[in-house]
């Protein structure tokens, strides 16, 4: 029997293993049962060349737990090891026998795993002592046992093993006896395994017969080794694809959209499937993650640092041997080969894209609904992709007819280019809502957006950056004569001064009040066939207010209360009727103190005059108070008239009448103010 120190410069490798090589305790099974595969395909391989004789025989890897003896078993009819290589690959740690393998057989060996780190020992994470009973492919040799029990001395002597290949025997420490319990085994497996080269057996099969379950003489094979992504596009149909996409996600129902198959030999190797999904809420996209493979060995499903955020949307596998797996996520995202993966997994995406909505458009435009977002939150985070994407993104009319950026400028530029040659875009969020400004829109034949989804209106900012000349408003943000300003064509309408206060002031008192909401009036001659009084809500301010829903940093605009304009139409006939009766209702009162304001305010002006050319310094305090005193005095008969107007409109059912028509056109009246204005309604009527 031979004795020796494990070659390491450190006394205590294992407890840093046991605490810091690997977080996660479990993958000690994934890198075992790695090393039984490599083994198993290495013979494959020199099998192939002529260099391993003989028949090959049963080539799975099992798994066998012995409860009673507390442990955990990984064996394989791989290559195997004799007593140097035991000595030169296992005792002399960093010695990468995988590694030395592809040297050699650089052209024939891709289907190594290796390339995990420290691979074998992770095996001390969760067991007190570990044996290896190993018999070599070469002929003449002979069978060796190693066993360590986690000191830094080994114990190897020569051994009787029937058959080629290597038994890893576990003895499991008590801390982790849960690796002993067959559900925990066969969970790790379906997470690891589930895709794995070789066969990996667990048990027996099971059957349900005379009312239970039981084993059948069938060997329980956990994985399939040939999964849709390794094979070539060419021999998938459509249904393989589906089929596929279900294995890797057996509590998903939905059917995906539809893929791409990804297959890179340069300049790194990558392969994999990546599936379009019907994203309907957060939760969707939480589940169903991409999962990452080197080889066909699951790694993770953590593949942020790997592929841009808006690419984690997607599902499906990436497979690639050239992303380096045990290093940390930061240094992920500044590798090069990790930097080249992902730009070309964006490139295969867009071109994709590309294709179906040139190729297959009217499916593509049924599709856009659940691939919009994706869609957005690409173009909206990656330049590069919004370069491509801009291409094929659409934009949907309430028609539901689909146009590209480049279309649908063709389509309204000749009607929606206003005065100062701009383009504007109409769109709503909310066609219901907006019934009545839609459908003024459509009287002058504009054409109208439908923009409800999340991040439309981060969208419409990025697309009025790339557009120059080119401005999204909301239909219902202003009259549509402002929003698309043409020559002069607004009516003149000519009202009196005191008609013009008369109109201001009372529909000022009988605006309505709210919290976090302020309403704004202002006369505009709009249209004889527009509404008599509506409300408008400034684009910029709204838009911020949105965007500052999903945007850290913009809570200032989430504070702001809402903004609406009051649009009082002094072009409708209703209107100009009911300023002269308002302002005639209250001349009276009015007259009198019409009067002094004006004898008030030539004072006033006067006395401006007169002090003009004086510097504020040189006045005397006299003259500084007479000044102020006069401008109070006006101020004062101003704030007199306005409330004689205010106190007359409190009682005018038609003003409030006004009102509440303008907010009902606007999906704005509800509850009590409704229920008063139902009731109004019919008092009016008798
Ligand atoms: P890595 O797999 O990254 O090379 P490991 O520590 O897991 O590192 O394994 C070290 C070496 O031991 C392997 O490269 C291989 O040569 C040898 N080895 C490990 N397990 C087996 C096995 N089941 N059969 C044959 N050789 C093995």
């Amino acid at each position: 029997m031979a004795q020796g120190n494990i070659g390491v410069t450190s006394d205590n490798i294992f407890p840093v293993i046991k605490k810091f090589l690997y977080s996660d305790h479990e993958i000690f099974l994934r890198e075992l049962i790695s090393n039984a595969v490599d083994a198993t395909q290495k013979l494959k391989t020199l099998s192939s060349v002529g260099e391993a004789k003989g028949e090959l025989g049963d080539m799975r890897v099992r798994v066998l737990i012995n409860k009673s003896k507390k442990t955990l078993t990984v064996s394989d009819h791989g290559i195997g090891m004799t007593e140097e290589e035991v000595d030169k690959y296992i005792n002399q740690i960093a010695f990468s026998g995988a590694e030395e393998f592809v040297q050699k057989y650089k052209d024939n060996a891709a289907a190594i795993i290796g390339h995990f780190g420290l691979g074998f020992y992770s095996a001390f994470m969760v067991s007190k002592k570990v044996e290896i009973f190993s018999q070599s492919y070469k002929e003449d040799s002979k069978a060796v046992h190693w066993s360590c029990d986690g000191s830094p001395v080994y114990e190897m002597e020569e051994t009787i093993k029937a058959d080629r290949g290597t038994d890893i025997v576990l003895h499991i420490d008590e801390e982790h006896e849960e690796y002993l319990e067959d559900s925990k085994i066969q969970e790790l497996l379906t997470k690891y395994c589930k895709f794995l080269p070789v066969e990996i057996v667990f048990g027996k099969k099971k059957e349900w017969k005379d009312g239970r379950e039981q084993e059948t003489e069938e060997d329980n094979i956990i994985n399939d080794i040939n999964p849709a992504w390794t094979r070539k596009p060419a021999d998938l149909t459509e249904e393989d694809y589906t089929k596929f996409y279900h294995e890797l996600y057996p509590m998903q129902f939905d059917e995906p959209l539809f893929h791409i198959h990804l297959n890179v030999d340069y300049p790194f190797h990558l392969t994999g499937i990546l599936y379009f999904p019907k994203i309907k809420n957060n939760l969707d996209i939480r589940r169903n993650k991409i999962q990452l493979y080197c080889n066909q060995v699951f790694v993770t499903d953590e593949v942020e640092n790997i592929v841009p955020e808006y690419l984690t949307l997607l599902h499906g596998v990436i497979d690639s041997p050239d992303i380096p797996l045990n290093v940390s996520r930061s240094y992920l995202q500044s590798d090069a080969a990790v930097k080249k993966i992902s730009g070309h997994i964006t490139k295969k995406v867009a071109d994709k894209l590309a294709e179906l909505q040139k190729n297959e458009r009217e499916d593509f435009e049924k599709k856009w609904d659940d691939i919009k977002l994706f869609i957005q939150f690409g173009m909206l985070s990656d330049e590069k992709f919004y370069e491509r994407a801009a291409g094929f993104a659409l934009f949907e009319n309430l028609d539901k007819k689909f146009y590209t950026m480049e279309e649908y400028k063709e389509l309204i530029k000749d009607k929606q280019t206003d005065k100062n040659g701009n383009l504007i875009v109409l769109y709503t969020q909310d066609p219901d809502a907006s019934y009545a400004y839609i459908q003024r829109a459509k009287e002058k034949g504009y054409d109208v957006l439908l923009m409800k989804g999340e991040l439309d209106v981060h969208f419409i900012s990025q697309a009025e950056q790339k557009n120059e000349k080119m401005r999204f408003v909301r239909v219902d943000s202003d009259v549509i004569e402002n929003l698309i300003k043409k020559e002069d064509e607004t009516e003149k309408v000519a009202l009196t001064e005191e008609q013009e206060n008369a109109l201001q002031y009372s529909f000022e008192a009988v605006a309505p009040k709210a919290e976090k909401v302020n309403y704004n009036v202002s006369l505009e001659p709009v249209s004889a066939d527009a509404l008599p009084v509506f409300l408008t809500q400034n684009e910029f301010m709204r838009r911020m207010k949105e965007m500052s829903q999903h945007q850290q940093g913009m809570s200032f605009y989430g504070e702001m209360p809402d903004q609406y304009t009051m649009v009082v139409n002094t072009a409708h006939p209703l209107i100009s009727a009911l300023a002269a009766e308002l302002a005639e209702a209250s001349k009276e009162k009015t007259a009198p103190i019409e009067a002094t304001l004006q004898e008030k305010t030539a004072e006033e002006e006067k006395l401006k005059a007169e002090q003009k050319d004086i510097k504020s310094e040189d006045l005397t305090q006299e003259q500084k108070d007479a000044a102020s005193a006069i401008t109070k005095e006006v101020a004062d008969l101003r704030n007199q008239i306005k409330q004689v107007y205010q106190e007359a409109a409190k009682d005018n059912k038609r003003l409030s009448q006004l009102v509440d028509i303008a907010l009902l056109a606007s999906g704005m009246l509800k509850g009590e103010g409704l229920a008063e204005f139902v009731k109004r309604s019919v008092e009016m009527m008798c």
